[in-house]
This record gives structure tokens, sequence and C-alpha cells, in this order.
């Protein structure tokens, strides 16, 4: 499943294409037509994906649940149907294509500065800002709404950007914290911690080889996620699953070892609140 690590590597791959000049392009995008056009840039924000074309349009895309790019040589045979292909960008030496993506989308500079969801999206815990105050925004941005369970809050994009659907169980487990009790009921070190902790685990998967949130040679690859049943590594108590928030994402947790991680409300603080959202 992509999530922000996801693309930042994807990101790293295609840039192998800037300064190149499109051979041949097809999408999902009528009459778009990107033939003779110079690759500038290619940006991962949180879970989003831009490649620049010279400096002044974007194609823009979303994998959520089964999007993916290939990067390939030009002769080299494809690993998904071609049918499944939503974007094709070609030059001299390499081939991209975008698989199964839901979202593709060609913006002006101007439109991606403003488009809802870019525009919206909070910190990206991968992103190139001063590491302090990427933590500092987001911290404010999720005590924006303190009535928010903590699962939800920290799986939006537009509170802090790159943390996806396994990070957010397996984190929450390895900080013993409560998946459904309110962001409300957290202090700000214990949720800096998740923050930092977040970047920290984002960051060492962005070499080769499958995502892990666990070191432990030889053992599985994560905690809880997608484990429900199996005993929890820490209590051995059986690991739960419940959906969790309007889109119904799965949240695997340990029902004893994550209840009682929560930290006592904050007393005579005041409390540092973000935008509305
Ligand atoms: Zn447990």
């Amino acid at each position: 499943m992509p999530e922000g690590d996801t693309l930042h590597k994807v990101a790293a791959r295609l840039r192998v294409m800037v300064g190149q000049t499109v051979t041949r392009f097809q999408s999902v995008i009528p009459d778009l037509d990107l033939v003779g056009r110079t690759i500038t840039a290619v940006e991962a924000r949180g879970k989003n994906l831009l490649i620049w074309f010279d400096a002044d349009h974007a194609l823009y895309t979303h994998l959520r649940m089964a999007g993916s790019w290939h990067l390939y040589r030009p002769d080299a045979p494809w690993r998904k149907p071609t049918t499944a292909a939503r974007a094709v960008i070609a030059t001299e030496s390499w081939l991209a294509v975008c698989f199964y993506a839901p979202v593709v989308e060609w913006l002006s500079a101007w439109e991606v500065e403003h488009h809802p969801v870019l525009a919206a999206l909070g910190p990206d815990l991968l992103g190139p800002d001063d590491a302090e105050q990427t933590l500092d925004v987001a911290l404010q941005r999720l005590r924006a709404d303190p009535r928010r369970p903590l699962g939800e809050a920290i799986l939006d994009q537009r509170l802090v950007a790159g943390l996806g659907n396994v990070y957010k169980s397996e984190l929450l487990f390895m900080e013993r914290l409560d998946p459904f009790k309110p962001v409300g009921d957290y202090d700000d070190s214990t949720l800096r911690r998740l923050l930092e902790n977040g970047r920290k685990w984002l960051r060492r998967n962005l070499g080769d080889g499958p995502r892990k949130t666990r070191w432990d040679a030889g053992r599985a690859n994560t905690w809880v996620y997608n484990r429900s049943g199996e005993l929890c590594p820490r209590c051995n108590t059986p690991i739960a699953m419940r959906r969790q928030g309007a889109l119904g994402r799965t949240t695997y947790y340990c029902p004893r070892c994550q209840q009682s991680g929560a930290a006592e409300p904050p007393r005579g603080r005041v409390m540092v609140r973000g935008p509305a959202r």
C-alpha cells in the first residue's frame, strides 16, 4: 500500500528522467500531448506525486490503495497489463508507467499551489523543510481538533502528510497508544514522540526491500498490521482489528497493552491550536 515512503522512493527513481525530453506520451487525460516537453523535476508531497514539465506544469498523480509507478527501459516488458496504464511517459532512455492511479491531473504551477488537496496538505514528515519546524506544525494541526480519535488524526493528510494505514497501526502499537482515544487525551511530548518515530520509520524505509516497522532479524515485517487474531508480541493478548473513521480504515491494535499508554491530559497549560480545518 503506497504511503509517504513509497512516494518518495518513486520520486527518487523517476528523477533519472529529469532533464530529458518526452518522446512519447499517453494518459487518461483527453487531448494532452507532452511530446517535446522537458521533465524538469519530480516531487513527492506526502502521498502525492508531481512530475514537472518545463517547470510550469505538472502531471499530478495520487495512487490511493492500488496505484503504482513503474520505471522501465523502453523495450522492457511491463509487469502489469497495458490496459491498466493511466499515464505513460517515454524518453530516449526511460519509460515511466503509472498503473491504476485513480487521480491523474494536469496542473499549472498556479493550480498546484491552489489545488484543494495539495494546498491543504499538512507538513510532510519526509519533506525538505526544517525537521523541528515540521514537527511543531504537525503537532499544532493535530491539536486543532482535540476530540478526534488519534488513529484518525494521524492518517489525515491535512494534519500531517506521509503516514498511511500501515504506519498508523504500527506506530500506535510501538508507542502503546490507544487509537480510539481522542487527541486531547495525549500530551505534547507523547504526540511529538509519535511524530518523530513516524519520521524515523518512514526514513528507514526509503531503501530497497519491503517496508519494515520492526527490525528484529528473522521476524515478521510488522507488529500488528494485518495480524488480527495473532498474539501480541508484547503481552500475548490476541491482536484486534476495528474499522475507524468515515472511510472505515482498518486499525490493528492490542486491546490490552495499548490501553495503558495514554498520558494524563495536559494540565495548567495553554493548548496550542492550529488552523481550523
Ligand atoms: Zn499487547
